[in-house]
């Protein structure tokens, strides 16, 4: 294809990078001194996480040291409800046993690294796991919105050839309690009385490689006592695994479902996502058939619109050939220009071009909008800024 980039050389090592299986807590629960423990975390955190575990094993804790039960679930309530951040703020909790859980516990694994404010008012948080590790999300303010978007996984393994999170490829799956963590992190910095409405899968990693994880994280969220979010506020991106897309359908839930397609051929989709050679534009295009029809709700249909290599003509009209049967919508979204990589986005004349083709042969589709673009907010870009720089203090809001 005239003017295409080659294939980097980065995108083909995902195949052969072990995906390190196994979650941080995992490695934690299973000692310091395990192999995976000292293969995955160069630091042990000698606190247990609170998110990380659940009310239930939360009240035997407190029951072995004689404490009523019931406490348990103040503490979630406390975290949840009233943004409380560490033990010593929990002041309807006894004493002695606000000391025993801060020996013990911590309310969050992670340490905020970096807190950057873009001036349309996005927040960026960059969050230190317990072994050092990095991840991004970020929270933007629209109107009446909040929205959360939150990764979960440090890196990716996908190799999408334009995208900065698989540059490294995946170093490990982010746990369940690291992934709420964002979450909450996020609400946190909301103004008293500000909720978060929407949260979107879609910071850095591949959501359904590490399905299980998120599966929990969410159902922390979406629990009436946890952030009470409705799930059909919840938006799930993924490259598209086939295999991955009928589990999260059989869990019945109401997330939304957005596949991040980029190319409407065989040819150019395993050009610019490379897993796509092993699973097949059609097997893509049927899971997500077979998701609208378990779940009810329409599939998403995403488009990274890249200036000379996706968004031609020709490109408009088989995407929409490829759609026009189905119940489906395309986000179009304009490339976030990455340091090193060299793709580019279009002029808006011929985003314009491109979307007014779509349309025209009966698609339903439209353009994201992008905010947080001065403060690095798509995937893996902001922790690409901050690789190897040591952590900003940050104030306790609590203390
Ligand atoms: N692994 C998931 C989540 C990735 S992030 C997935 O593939 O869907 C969410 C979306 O942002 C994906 O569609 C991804 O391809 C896209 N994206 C990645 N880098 C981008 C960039 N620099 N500019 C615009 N979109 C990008």
């Amino acid at each position: 294809m005239p003017g295409q980039p080659k294939r980097l050389a980065h995108t083909s090592s995902y195949l052969s990078r072990p995906d390190c299986a196994g979650t941080f807590w995992e490695a934690y629960e299973s000692g310091p001194h395990s192999s995976r423990a000292n293969t995955c975390n160069a630091r042990m955190p000698m606190k247990r996480p609170l998110l990380e575990s659940s009310v239930e094993e939360l009240k035997a804790w407190m029951t072995n040291r004689g404490h009523p039960g019931y406490h348990a679930r103040q503490v979630f309530r406390w975290i949840f409800r009233h943004r409380a951040e560490r033990f010593e703020a929990m002041s309807d909790l006894p004493k002695e046993l606000r000391q025993q859980l801060d020996d013990e516990w911590t309310v969050f694994g992670t340490a905020v690294a970096h807190h950057n404010v873009g001036c349309d008012g996005t927040d960026k948080l960059l969050l230190e796991c317990g072994d050092g590790r990095r991840v991004e999300c970020v929270l933007m303010a629209e109107e009446d919105r909040r929205t959360v978007c939150i990764s979960t996984q440090v890196g990716c393994g996908m190799g999408c050839v334009f995208c900065a999170s698989g540059l490294k490829g995946v170093e490990r799956n982010l746990t369940r309690g690291e992934i709420a963590e964002q979450v909450v992190r996020l609400r946190n910095l909301l103004p008293a009385g500000e909720r978060v409405t929407h949260l979107v899968v879609m910071g850095m990693g591949e959501s359904l490689a590490n399905l299980d994880n998120l599966m929990g994280a969410l159902d922390l969220i979406c629990a009436p006592d946890g952030l009470g979010l409705g799930q059909r506020r919840v938006t799930i991106s993924t490259v598209g695994l086939p295999e991955k897309i009928a589990r999260l359908a059989a869990y019945d839930r109401q997330y939304h479902l957005a596949v991040s397609l980029h190319a409407p051929t065989e040819a150019l989709r395993n050009e610019l996502v490379p897993i796509n050679e092993k699973v097949g534009l059609n097997a893509v295009i049927e899971a997500a058939d077979a998701y609208f029809q378990r779940s009810g709700r329409q599939v998403t249909f995403e488009y990274v619109l890249l200036r000379g290599i996706n968004d031609r003509p020709e490109d408009a009209t088989a995407l929409a050939r490829l759609l026009a049967a189905r119940k489906a919508h395309v986000n179009v979204i304009p490339y976030n220009p990455v340091a090193g990589l060299p793709y580019q986005r279009p002029t808006p004349e011929a985003i314009r071009r491109f979307v007014e083709a779509v349309r025209s042969l009966g698609v339903s589709i439209s353009v994201r909008k992008t905010k947080g673009r001065e403060i690095d907010a798509a995937c893996g870009q902001l922790r690409r800024r901050f690789e190897g720089r040591p952590r900003e203090a940050v104030p306790d809001p609590t203390i």
